[in-house]
């Protein structure tokens, strides 16, 4: 090759990659350029960073249209053929430009024309714990698994290739201490292989690197604080969106350049390039924040089970409360199912669940007696209480007795929340805010009303009923300052708190120490909602704030932890099933229910969804959508309004696609986008696959 030309992906919504020249050495020469590495090219009027596709002997571009690329960044080791194919899939399923998947997860100083400092972070993330505080160097000792913990761990730790595994164990089984002692296991078979062999295979496994996902990025301090304790001498590195730019380059390199072998972090972790990856564990894999709700809507525990095939590596579903697809996986056999039935910790049992009927025990300030008297005794013994309300601010709505008048956003199909400590209404989807009205905006009525209860009225009325009480509320609002969520957790497992109230912030994960107590107050709306995943979410969320109740010790008159769960509908059938703690009979019926209502996972789903300024708009032009090309095999539902229609003044409208065959759905997908392009409507719209809201 005299000349060569290099394509690259770059961060554009063109569903195309660009050509370069490149002047510099070509093949053959160590400096010549290689798929995988990041090159700055020209872009319209501005200069970007691009990744490398490929490096091609010619190129369809005339020449006079051709540009020269500008420099290749040498100094950063190549992204793995490995790491492009992953991107490369997730562009080819999620049907989103190849650019869009690769270069937003790469470190904002990677994607700068000039980096600041790359050679001092480079040296930064090389140092073994640079990535973490130092630590004293004794391991912190492992408890003694259980015979059933024992056995997950060995069966994990033994995997060879491709083995799926749902570790499905009840709240507090221990799933942690599992992955632990797995990882443990492999990073130790790797570092005796890399000694041991000779130096060819010692290089092919070049130890190992090891990924565990959770739901929220408050539950990685947790775990990270477990991790670093028990392995002193191993890198940790975490990704997550809360890192500050500077961390997030050093954690990113350290995973990129290998020296990391354990590497935490939440969903956008799955994207990360990991070079010597052997294991990947999902913790809480029904958890739906594994989705992504904006941009490239990828499913980061789909997208973690692919890499694992692609990789042959084994890799670890761990719930509860396993989501349905995930299940059915693990019944058919397509997934081995490894089970934890009991709690890990010696004499601590699952908690007893009741409900108390909120038509005969009338709540006051959304407590009934049943549920306060319950706080009374643990505050005397000197225990701790979870509220749990999934309803931030003071109230959802205000309104006005008089006339009716209720407090609307008027850009959103949506209430305008009253947050009584900043004195405003909020509307949670467009961001609106105002001051609280004096009076009534249509009557002058001055006696207007908070409707409904959040988080902030119930911690109020708390106030006012236990004076004495250390109360701590935790929901997004209280928690907006950087690292405040982590102080107020740490007041919790430190117990200097009484009552905890919080969203679903605190309903997961946590290992809280002298919680015997869980008061849910208001599940009921999920309970009529038209969604068909709403029970089975509703399920999980259940389940695992329950979990959060009775996890160390039995409480002074030996009884395990309790959970009170309000409700106007006590006859419900998914109280029946919370009660009994049976997630796995209820599982059975809601799969039952999918399959005769032909829902996922026993169908495959897109939605194509269209905004405008007018509704009609955005329905003409789905309708349109919906007839542009033939579709045998393909039912396509009637466009119709999204169930919160406006929002920030867009009125959005959905189209719902099913096949029964997911490569006949992508088939058709391929090809439909390519006609939507074509339709050069000027409606906004985005595709999404196997959507989880529809
Ligand atoms: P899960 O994730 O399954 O809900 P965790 O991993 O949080 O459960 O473990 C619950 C508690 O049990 C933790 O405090 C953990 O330290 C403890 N634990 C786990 N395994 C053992 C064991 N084998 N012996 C004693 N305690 C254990
Ligand atoms: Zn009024
Ligand atoms: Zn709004």
């Amino acid at each position: 090759m005299k000349q060569c030309f290099l394509r690259v992906a770059l961060d554009s919504p063109l569903d195309l990659c660009f050509d370069y020249r490149w002047q510099g050495k070509v093949e053959g020469d160590a400096e010549a350029p290689q798929a995988g590495q990041l090159v700055v090219v020209p872009f319209g009027r501005r200069e970007v960073v691009a990744v490398i596709i490929s490096v091609e002997a010619a190129t369809a571009v005339p020449e006079g249209k051709l540009k020269n690329a500008l420099a290749v960044r040498r100094e950063l080791p190549s992204l793995t053929p490995q790491w492009q194919a992953l991107c490369a899939f997730a562009a080819a399923y999620y049907h989103r430009p190849l650019g869009e998947v690769m270069l937003p997860g790469l470190p904002k100083n990677l994607r700068a024309i000039k980096p600041t400092s790359l050679d001092r972070a480079l040296k930064k993330s090389a140092k073994a714990q640079a990535t973490g505080p130092a630590h004293d160097g004794t391991p912190a000792t492992a408890p003694a698994l259980n015979p059933a913990q024992s056995h997950a761990a060995t069966t994990i730790a033994a995997a060879r290739g491709f083995v799926p595994t749902l570790l499905y164990g009840v709240t507090g089984s221990g799933k942690t201490e599992v992955y632990l002692q797995a990882a443990a296991a492999i990073l130790a078979a790797a570092e005796a292989g890399a000694e041991g062999a000779d130096s060819a295979v010692g290089d092919a496994l070049g130890g190992a690197q090891i990924l565990i996902l959770v739901p929220e990025i408050n539950l990685t301090p947790q775990l990270e604080a477990n991790v670093r304790a028990r392995f002193p001498s191993v890198a940790v590195a975490t990704l997550h969106s809360g890192l500050a730019e500077g961390e997030r380059l050093t954690h990113w390199l350290a995973a990129h350049l290998g020296h990391a072998r354990i590497i935490l972090g939440t969903r956008l972790a799955i994207l990360a390039s990991l070079p010597h990856l052997k294991l990947i564990v999902i913790d809480e894999e029904h958890d739906p924040s594994y989705k992504q709700q904006e941009g490239l809507r990828y499913s980061a525990r789909d997208l973690a089970v692919w890499r694992a095939r692609q990789l042959d590596i084994p890799i670890v579903l761990g719930s509860a409360t396993p989501s349905l697809e995930t299940w059915h996986h693990a019944q058919s056999g397509r997934y081995r199912k490894l089970v934890l039935r009991e709690r890990a910790v010696k004499d601590a049992q699952l908690p007893t669940v009741k409900l108390i009927d909120m038509e005969r025990d009338k709540p006051v300030e959304g407590l009934t007696a049943t549920l306060i008297a319950a706080l009374k005794l643990r505050l005397a013994r000197g225990e701790q209480s979870l509220l749990f309300l999934n309803r931030r601010g003071y109230a959802p709505v205000i309104a006005c007795d008089a006339c009716g008048w209720i407090s609307n956003c008027t850009r959103c199909t949506a209430f305008m929340v009253l947050h009584k400590l900043d004195r405003q209404l909020r509307c949670h989807h467009c961001g609106l805010e105002q001051r609280i009205p004096r009076h009534c905006p249509t009557c002058g009525n001055i006696d207007i009303q908070p409707l409904g209860r959040g988080t902030q009225r119930v911690e109020e009325g708390l106030q006012a009923i236990f004076p004495a009480a250390r109360i701590m509320r935790i929901d997004a609002d209280s928690t907006r300052r950087k690292g405040s969520a982590q102080a107020a957790f740490d007041q919790v497992h430190r117990g200097d708190v009484d009552i905890l109230i919080g969203t679903q912030m605190v309903a997961k994960g946590h290992d809280f120490q002298n919680l015997t107590l869980v008061g849910v107050l208001n599940p009921d709306t999920a309970l009529f909602s038209q969604d068909y995943r709403a029970s089975e979410r509703l399920f999980a969320q259940l389940m695992q704030v329950a979990g959060r109740a009775g996890r160390r010790a039995r409480t002074a008159d030996g009884n395990p932890g309790e959970v009170l769960i309000q409700t106007r509908y006590p006859q419900h059938p998914l109280f029946a099933a919370v009660m009994a703690q049976d997630y796995e009979h209820f599982a059975g019926a809601l799969l039952e229910e999918r399959q005769q209502a032909g829902l996922p996972p026993f169908i495959y789903h897109a939605l194509l969804r269209a905004e405008a300024k007018e509704l009609q708009v955005a329905l003409d032009f789905l309708q349109e959508a919906r007839l542009c090309l033939p579709h045998e095999g393909i039912v396509m539902n009637d466009p119709i309004p999204m169930t919160m229609t406006r929002v920030a003044n867009v009125d959005r409208a959905q189209l719902l696609v099913e096949s029964v065959s997911r490569p006949g759905l992508q088939a058709f997908l391929t090809e439909w986008i390519v006609a939507l392009r074509a339709m050069k409507s000027r409606v906004r719209w985005s595709l999404e696959v196997d959507p989880v809201d529809i």
